[in-house]
């Protein structure tokens, strides 16, 4: 894997054990301090193939083939590109991993670790309260393989014990926090039940991003994001990333070459261009969003505030324990019917209304109308997702400003 380059070397020598923090990781690993023509940033390398001066250097290749990091060539894009090498390596030590892989999309890195490593006629354990499309996938595409999911209520830690089938049970995957009432996962607590019955575990941290959570340092085996949320933070670009163990990451990568998930080499270099701001964005996100929670918290025409950093939140103890920040996401539920609920939104000046998060630009949505329109009422509300819910994703706007336009839009209602 690239080094750090100068900036390890400087620090490796001022003391062994002092690790670089996330926003100087977010800035320089993963990039050599040397680059092509002196550039500064990594250069984009748009090629879909690579060439061999001559039929022998293409035999050595064939001979000592290492695919990934690290390698010194490239054979074909779909197994590898320099750009896409030199975020893997940033990403891979902003979670203190040992190799990270990027694809195409969030889904894309889901459905792909999940159909590299699970044999036929295996079991998988979700929390609920997770990305719709992620259960969606794993109850109807997986279920084709004769691939068994259990759904366990987040939070609930014997029922996910309960619901291992020792020797059968393969995976146990969780958002933390999840989507859209931030629920949090005592991560250790599962590491601990992974290694007790051999199951792998994955948690989905999109909703913390490596500066606000470290699930590897917990003892979770893998750890995916959206990187199409704060990663990028941009609203700009779709892409997913894995980072675990070299071992297990291995296989992986040769099944990305399989799978086809590979991102595109400009879209990896705007990706990098987002991580290197990361640090300040999810800092000023964690601010933001705080200040938001305690004023809606403290508003009469709120019934209820779901944010990790609030005490009355259920999972506030395990986040403080867990996590450096509680992230950018505030939902939260209007006292009033679904009228109600769009007059608000529908007067809300700053935010715009869509899906997504994790960029600077505040985003607003019902979740009754974004994710489960289809459902009907009576439905929503067996899943927990009541007519007045709403998710706000902050950017990072000022703070008393988005608060003004809050205060503002609730007035009218
Ligand atoms: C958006 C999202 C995904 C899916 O990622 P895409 O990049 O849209 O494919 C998965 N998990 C969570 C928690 C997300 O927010």
């Amino acid at each position: 894997m690239a080094a750090v380059g100068k900036l390890e070397e400087q620090v490796g020598e001022v003391a062994a054990s002092v690790e670089p923090g996330g926003s100087t990781q977010a800035v320089h690993a993963g990039t050599r301090r040397s680059k092509p023509f002196h550039s500064l940033n990594t250069p984009i390398i748009q090629t879909a193939t690579y060439t061999f001066a001559k039929t022998q250097d293409l035999i050595d290749f064939m001979h000592d083939k290492t695919w990934g990091s690290g390698s010194e060539r490239e054979e074909y894009g779909r197994y590898g590109n320099p750009t896409v090498d030199s975020v893997e390596s940033k990403l891979a030590a902003l979670d203190h991993g040992e190799d990270a892989l990027i694809y195409a999309s969030g889904m894309n890195a889901i459905t792909s670790v999940l159909l590299s490593v699970l044999p036929a006629g295996a079991h998988i354990i979700m929390t609920d309260d997770c990305y719709r499309r992620t259960r969606q996938f794993c109850q109807t595409f997986l279920k084709r393989f004769g691939i068994e999911t259990s759904i366990v209520p987040m939070g609930d830690y014997e029922a996910l014990e309960n619901a291992i089938i020792p020797k059968k049970t393969r995976f146990i995957i969780s958002e933390s926090p999840t989507n859209p009432y931030l629920r949090v996962a005592d991560l250790e607590r599962i590491a601990a039940l992974g290694r007790k019955y051999r199951v792998r575990t994955l948690i989905d941290s999109t909703f913390a991003t490596p500066i606000n959570q470290r699930p590897l340092d917990w003892g979770i085996d893998f750890v995916l994001h959206s990187a199409t949320k704060y990663l990028s933070g941009h609203n700009d670009l779709l892409a997913g990333v894995i980072v675990g163990k070299a071992d297990r990451m291995a296989a992986l990568r040769d099944a990305r070459g399989i799978l086809g998930g590979m991102v595109d080499p400009q879209n990896a270099f705007l990706l990098e261009r987002g991580i290197k701001t990361l640090g300040v964005r999810v800092r000023q996100h964690n601010q933001t969003a705080q200040a938001l929670a305690e004023f809606l918290e403290g508003h009469p025409r709120i019934d209820r505030v779901w944010y990790p950093g609030l005490p009355s939140h259920p999972d506030h103890a395990i986040a403080k324990a867990q996590m450096q920040g509680y992230g950018g996401v505030v939902s939260f539920e209007v006292d009033g019917d679904m009228e109600t609920t769009i007059k608000f939104v529908d007067s809300l000046q700053i935010p715009y209304i869509a899906a997504s998060l994790g960029g600077v630009e505040s985003l607003v949505e019902q979740p009754a109308i974004m994710s489960y329109f289809d459902k009907t009422s009576e439905e929503r509300l067996e899943m927990g997702i009541k007519d007045g819910l709403v998710r706000y994703a902050v950017g990072i706007e000022d703070a008393d400003d988005l608060i003004k336009d809050l205060d503002q839009a609730l007035a009218k209602i």
